[in-house]
């Protein structure tokens, strides 16, 4: 498994950049930028922060990738709901997790 936080990642037919610093307005821990191709997260959060907003902002490229909503706070509730969702998921099933990415290699 990747010891290195990740730098880019795939999302539809969609190749984006993750940046790992401080946020371009400096309120929020994690900004998904879709016309950009580009997903920043604050590094300096405690590390499960840090996931747990990556997984929140490939959420919101994915939103937008199958344009889920025209309402930004919709998509914004959504998005909160089922990060931290996945997270739990990933993290308490780690043999499904491995046997789902052996199964996509
Ligand atoms: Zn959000």
């Amino acid at each position: 498994m990747a010891k290195k936080r990740p730098t880019k990642l795939t999302v539809g037919c969609y190749d984006y950049e993750i940046l790992w610093q401080k946020c371009p307005d400096k309120t929020n821990i994690g900004w998904c930028e879709p016309a950009h191709l580009r997903i920043t997260i604050d590094p300096s959060m405690n590390p499960m922060v840090q996931i747990s907003t990556l997984v929140h902002e490939l959420l919101h490229a994915g939103s937008d990738f199958i344009g889920l909503t025209p309402d930004p706070a919709l998509e914004e509730s959504i998005v909160t709901r089922m990060s931290g969702i996945v997270v739990s998921m990933l993290r308490d099933n780690p043999d499904v997790v491995e046997y789902i990415t052996r199964k996509l290699e």
